[in-house]
Formats: structure tokens, C-alpha cells, sequence
């Protein structure tokens, strides 16, 4: 879990990304009896070879395909041999079945702007327009961090980014509260605190925090670790792909079996990949 730090003014501020897996598939065959039993099939269902809940369900998606459950399909101990045939096909879509879900926090907007050109992902991100400054924290880039100078000087921005925030709503809030009487009175002030959140956000720089939730299939986290695990990525993004990286391949080991890790230069890992964009 990433430490969470702060200036001497108190405004708080991370170093690196968390990143949490918080759902992952979790698959039950049982119910396809009727359907196995039918082409005389249902041994299908006894294969004694353990699979991880993702690698089983892309595979009994892709045997679905060649109606595959006959005593000649690829058992289930022979899943990596299969999976590399996938993948040399590019038979990706298959892989499409597996979702996982992560919570991405200690990133930057700088990175999220990154994160959400990835079409085949879903997001859901902390709205700043309903959060307001009391919960702002920064993210640190590496850069900054071993360089005294630049240190003082991202924490020196930081205090005065949230000052600045706070100062720019207390003035907005007075006068959208003079104009707004009506709803005032009504008790209606989250209006009036979108409104002001919603103009004070402008003066955030990129090196906000932006807590994010991912979810999206096998096929695209692979295709994001390649794009950004790799030596040609930006850097905060590249670290935190080779962390989810390092957790789906925990999760899923033969759907990655085929990514080789590359330490380069500067500490950073990166990943390569003969299957590349399966
Ligand atoms: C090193 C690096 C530098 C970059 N520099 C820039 C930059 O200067 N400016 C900039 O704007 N972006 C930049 N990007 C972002 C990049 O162009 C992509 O937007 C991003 O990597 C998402 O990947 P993707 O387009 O492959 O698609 P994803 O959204 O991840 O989709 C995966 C795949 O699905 C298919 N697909 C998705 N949507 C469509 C569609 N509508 N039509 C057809 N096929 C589709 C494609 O095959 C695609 O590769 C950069 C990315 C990297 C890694």
C-alpha cells in the first residue's frame, strides 16, 4: 500500500500508484450438463486438471467455437500449450470473456488521460466537481523525488494549488450564493457547490490525484501492458502497468506466460511479448 505523505502545510500527496485487483471471474460449468450431455459430452465437466476461474472460462469459450469436448480436446493440463496456440492465431476475441476490475489510486490526471484513450475499458473516476478540496491529494512524479530542488518546489506548487482552490471557492460561494437566494433557501446547496467545484477545478494541475476503477477483458489489459509497459511509454503510467501486469499474471499465469520482463536503465520494468495485440 502506497504511504501517504504530506508538506508541512498539510497538504497530502503519494509517490507511487496503488493498485488493487477488487473482482476477478468466477466461473461454474455445472449448468452446461444438458447442453454437453446432448452431443455426448458431459465428461467435459470431469477434467481433473485445475484452471484458474479466467483461463477456464476463455478456454470453454474458445473450445465452444469447434465444439471441442470430446475426449480429443486440449485438457485442461495442457492449457498453456492451447492458450500459446491462441495467441499465435491471434485468436484474441476469446479472451474478451475474463474481466477484472481494478482500483487505481496515487495516479496522476496526467496518467488518467492516458488510461481512459483505452477504449475497450470501463471507468468510473472521482468526480471533481462533487468532491471538493478537503479530500485533494497530489501524486509525486519520479522525477521530482530524488532531486531536492524540484521536491521543495512540487511541494511548494501543491500548497499553493490547495490554497488556491480553497480560496477560489470561498469567493465563488459567496457569489453564487448571493445570485442563487432561492435555492438557499431550499437547502439546496449541492447545486451551488457543483457550480463553485466545478469552476475552482480549472487552477488543479495535472498532478492531482485521480482515483479511478477499471474494468475490461484479458485481450485489453494485455494490449495496455504492451502499449505501456514499454519502453516507448510515459513513465508513471509504464510503472503502473507493470504493477497490474505483476497481478493479473499472479491471477491469470498462463494467459501471460508469454510476456518476458526487461529491466531497463532507469529501474523500470517492461514487458515483451512475441504475441503481441492478440
Ligand atoms: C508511447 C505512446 C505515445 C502516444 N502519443 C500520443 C500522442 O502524441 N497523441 C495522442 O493523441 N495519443 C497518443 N498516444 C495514445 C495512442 O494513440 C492510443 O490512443 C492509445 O495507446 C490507446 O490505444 P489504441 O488506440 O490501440 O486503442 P484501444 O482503445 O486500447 O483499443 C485496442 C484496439 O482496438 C481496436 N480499436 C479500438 N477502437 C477502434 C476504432 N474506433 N476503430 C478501429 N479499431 C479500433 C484497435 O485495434 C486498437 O488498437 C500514445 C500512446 C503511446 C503508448
Amino acid at each position: 500500500m502506497p504511504t501517504v505523505y504530506q508538506t508541512e502545510q498539510g497538504t497530502r500527496y503519494l509517490k507511487e500508484p496503488g493498485v488493487v485487483l477488487i473482482s476477478k471471474p468466477s466461473v461454474d460449468l455445472s449448468g452446461m450438463d444438458d447442453f454437453l450431455g446432448d452431443f455426448d459430452c458431459l465428461r467435459y465437466l470431469d477434467d481433473p486438471g485445475g484452471l484458474t476461474d479466467g483461463a477456464q472460462l476463455c478456454k470453454v469459450a474458445g473450445q465452444l467455437c469447434y465444439m471441442s469436448f470430446g475426449p480429443k480436446r486440449t485438457w485442461n493440463q495442457d492449457a498453456e500449450i492451447y492458450f500459446d496456440n491462441v495467441k499465435a492465431q491471434a485468436h484474441g476475441s476469446i479472451l474478451e470473456h475474463a474481466n477484472y476490475t481494478f482500483l487505481l489510486y496515487g495516479i496522476s490526471r496526467s496518467l488518467t488521460h492516458e488510461l481512459v484513450r483505452h477504449r475497450h475499458f470501463s471507468f468510473s473516476q472521482v468526480s471533481q466537481r462533487y468532491v471538493g478540496g478537503s479530500l485533494l491529494r497530489f501524486v509525486e512524479r519520479p522525477e521530482w523525488i530524488n532531486d531536492e530542488d524540484l521536491h521543495a518546489w512540487f511541494e511548494e506548487r501543491i500548497d499553493r494549488a490547495r490554497h488556491g482552490y480553497e480560496y477560489l471557492t470561498t469567493i465563488l460561494e459567496a457569489h453564487e450564493k448571493k445570485r442563487n437566494e432561492n435555492l438557499v433557501k431550499l437547502g439546496n446547496s449541492t447545486e451551488i457547490r457543483k457550480k463553485v467545484r466545478q469552476a475552482a477545478r480549472s487552477l488543479l494541475p495535472n498532478e492531482t490525484e485521480a482515483p479511478t476503477i477499471v474494468t475490461g477483458p484479458i485481450r485489453e489489459w494485455r494490449h495496455f501492458i504492451e502499449m505501456r509497459a514499454s519502453c516507448y511509454a510515459e513513465i508513471e503510467i509504464r510503472r503502473l502497468a507493470y504493477r497490474v501486469f505483476e497481478i493479473l499474471r499472479e491471477a491469470e499465469p498462463i494467459l501471460f506466460s508469454d510476456y518476458e520482463v526487461v529491466e531497463l536503465d532507469d529501474d523500470i520494468h517492461v514487458v515483451n511479448t512475441p504475441y503481441r495485440k492478440v
